[in-house]
Order: structure tokens, then sequence, then C-alpha cells
């Protein structure tokens, strides 16, 4: 779940009464904020975002003569420890959350070409930012102040449009947002490349006992307007397109086609206080069947660390491991070992739960006419898997097996997806 601010109705409530009584007042204001406006803008809005070009110059730096200058990420688990964010049953997404960014921290720091940061585990902040918040909480505070003014002068000159949120975000406690604050302002301070703010999702009015309507993944990127706005766009969209291979786009009103460009939320840089580029990602919405199973729930979380890492892969354009990976999953190459011509026997979650990514990347996962969203990978042998199950065989001239698993199915399951095949 998401944070907001409240800066755009706080101004709208005092500046328009205030114009209204006082309209000669309100002129002589608007004079010099117009006279200097020119120099305000290029004064006050000196924001120097980080490029593209920068981060692939960084991701390539480094000779026989020169270390190289690592790219810096910072993952923030969505939420604090112990408190808030989403809840279903037993599961808590500000736990997830931190195991979805551990799992990353893993995959990033295998590659020497990035440095991560990972601000806090399950129970505390980690000290860098615990000893930040406190030592820092003041010039926090002033700091947002002054990002907020420099978007109401702006908006005043007219050299900046607030256009809301697409999608209704959750507020929270002001210590909370103040230290989400300080999280975008040690970003600049640090000379972080990347900010990656980790969450997973449920809706306003969502029971917490049933799942919900909605699925799937949304990034969340700043909008247009705002300094960092390009290079996260461009960054998104390589993770979103390994995300969507194999994971449902949100179908969440607002979430649609999966890349949401937000003004408000403080995680991407509200008031244009981020140079680094800076997404938030709403990885699933918390009661999907991958997560609501037990024997599924890690594996399902790592997956998506792994395709988001493939992601930034992909934008570094680096050879070393998403182009040598076809599948593009985890959960491939799996060696299916029981044949059987009933479906119920070959129960193990994570045999299904791979059977589904393997029919995914054959082209026949979800069914004609059916999305991610209504048949998602659940690690569940139900009628989705069954008709994905029966176009495969056909595809495959497989008979006598219809919409089960029997001998020749798993020999061709085998032999398409029980190994790794590297591509050169
Ligand atoms: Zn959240």
């Amino acid at each position: 779940m998401r944070y907001i601010f409240g800066a755009i109705c706080a101004c709208t409530i005092f500046l328009v009464p205030w114009f209204m009584l006082h309209p000669e007042t309100a002129r002589i204001v608007f004079q010099p904020v117009q006279a200097v406006g020119d120099e305000l803008a290029s004064v006050i809005f000196s924001h120097d975002p980080v490029t593209v070009a920068d981060l692939q110059s960084d991701y390539n730096s480094g000779s026989l003569f020169q270390a190289p200058r690592k790219v810096r990420i910072l993952l923030v688990p969505g939420h604090e420890p112990n408190y808030g964010g989403a809840e279903y049953g037993s599961l808590k997404e500000r736990d997830m959350t931190v195991q979805l960014a551990d799992d990353l921290q893993a995959f990033l720091s295998d590659n020497p070409h990035y440095q991560v940061f990972v601000t806090r585990d399950t129970q505390s902040w980690n000290p860098i930012f615990a000893d930040y918040f406190q030592n820092n909480w003041n010039a926090i505070k002033s700091w947002e102040e002054a990002q907020k003014n420099e978007i109401q002068n702006l908006t005043l000159l007219g050299e900046f449009h607030p256009t809301g949120s697409q999608v209704q975000h959750i507020d929270v406690p002001d210590d909370v947002a103040l230290r989400i604050y300080g999280i975008d302002k040690w970003v600049d301070e640090n000379d972080i490349d990347i900010a990656i703010h980790i969450h997973f999702n449920d809706y306003p009015g969502h029971s917490s006992v049933q799942p919900g309507k909605y699925s799937g993944f949304a990034i969340y990127v700043p909008e247009g307007q705002y300094a960092n706005s390009q290079t996260t766009k461009v960054l998104a969209d390589a993770i979103e397109k390994r995300l969507e291979r194999y994971n449902a786009v949100s179908n969440f009103p607002g979430e649609i086609g999966g890349i949401v460009p937000d003004q408000d939320l403080i995680a991407v840089g509200a008031y244009n206080s981020v140079n680094a580029p800076s997404m938030l990602i709403e990885y699933s919405y918390i009661y999907e069947p991958q997560f609501t199973n037990p024997n599924l729930e890690s594996t399902a979380i790592k997956d998506l660390a792994y395709q988001t890492y493939l992601g930034l892969q992909d934008f570094f354009d680096s050879p070393d491991a998403s182009s040598t990976d076809s599948f593009g999953t985890l959960t491939l190459p799996h060696a299916w070992t029981s044949p059987t011509s009933s479906s119920a026997t070959m129960a193990s979650s994570s045999a299904i739960y791979a059977l589904q990514s393997a029919l995914i990347a054959d082209g026949d996962y979800p069914p004609a006419g059916k999305s991610l969203n209504t048949c998602p990978r659940s690690g569940k042998f139900g009628p989705c898997t069954e008709a994905a199950l029966q176009a495969f065989q056909a595809k495959y001239g497989i008979s006598g097996e219809k919409g089960v698993v029997g001998s020749k199915t798993l020999d061709r399951l085998n032999k398409l997806y029980g190994q790794v095949i590297k591509v050169i």
C-alpha cells in the first residue's frame, strides 16, 4: 500500500480564501514572485537528475587502471518494522517486502557492478537509517518544507501543473511520512543511482478474510514533470517487461497498463525531491494464491525478485544474466519426476507452479480467452492448467493423456523445460 501527502489540498484551503478576501495584497504578493520567476526556477529548481547515460556509464566503468564506479541501489521494503502495511490471514506485507528486498539484494550482490543498501529488516531499521533519522529529523522537516515551497511557487508561476493521483493512496502518520522523505533526502546525499520501494498491494474496502477482486503488479513512477521521471520510466519499462511475462499486470482501475505515473507518492519523489530514478513496485495483491499457499510463498517472492534483477540487467544490456537465461523464471528448469495418469498425484505445489511456468513459456498459459489475472500461476491444478495442458498436448501430438500429466507429457516437459538452454 502506498503513502500520500496532503500539500496540494492544504495549499488550496489556505490560499484561495485568503486571495478572495485580500485581492489587493494578493496582487502585490504575486508581482515579486513573477519578477523573480526565472531566477527562482533556475536557482531553487536546480535538479541534477541521474540520466540513463549516467547509469550505463557507471555500470560499464572501470579499467585496468581505475576501479569501477559501482551502481548504487537502495532497496526500501515498504512500511515500518512491526508496523503498517496490508495484512491478510497470517501474511504481513511489511515482512514480505523485507523477504523480497533480501532476495533482490542477494541477486544484485552477486554482480560486482552493484552496491546495494537495504533500509531495514523485519525487526529494525538499518543503523545507517536509524542514525540518519535521529540526527537529521529537523533538517528533513525543513528540507521537505523547502521542496514543498518550491513546487507551490512554481505552481503559482504556472510552471508546474498539479495533476493529483489516479489512484487513492493511504494516508499515514506524520512521522512515517517524514521517514520516507528522509529516505528521499538520503538518496540524493549519498549518490544513490536507483531507489526501489517494495510493496504488496491491497485496496480500500477489501475484506480481510476473503480474496479481493483485483490482482497483478503495478509500478508507480514519478509524474512526467519531475526531474527523475524519464530515467525512472526507462528502468520501470525494463522491469515491467520481465514481470509481465509470468505475472498478471494489475487490473485495478488506475493501475491498468502496469506503469502508473504519480505526483503524490513520497517514495517516487513527491515535490520533485529526488534526483535518482525512484519507483514503487506493488508486486501483487497480498491475497493472491501464490502467497496464501505457505509452500509457495517464498518461491513466488524470490521469483519476483529475480525478474526485477533481470529487468535491471536488460536495462544495462548486460549479457551476464538476462540473455543467457532463456526462461526468465527461477522455477525453470524443473525436473518433473512422477509420470502419472492422474493430475492429483502431481500434487506438489512447486511441481504444478513449474508446470504453469513451462506452459506460459510455451505460449499455452493462460488458456485462450483467459488472462493471468483469471488464471494466475497458483501452484494449483485446476481448469486453467487443464485447458492449457490440452493445448500443449495438441501442439506436440500427445494423445491419450488429455488434460493430465502422463508419461508422454512428462517426457516432453522435461525435454523442453527440464534443463537450462544457454543462448550464446
Ligand atoms: Zn504497502
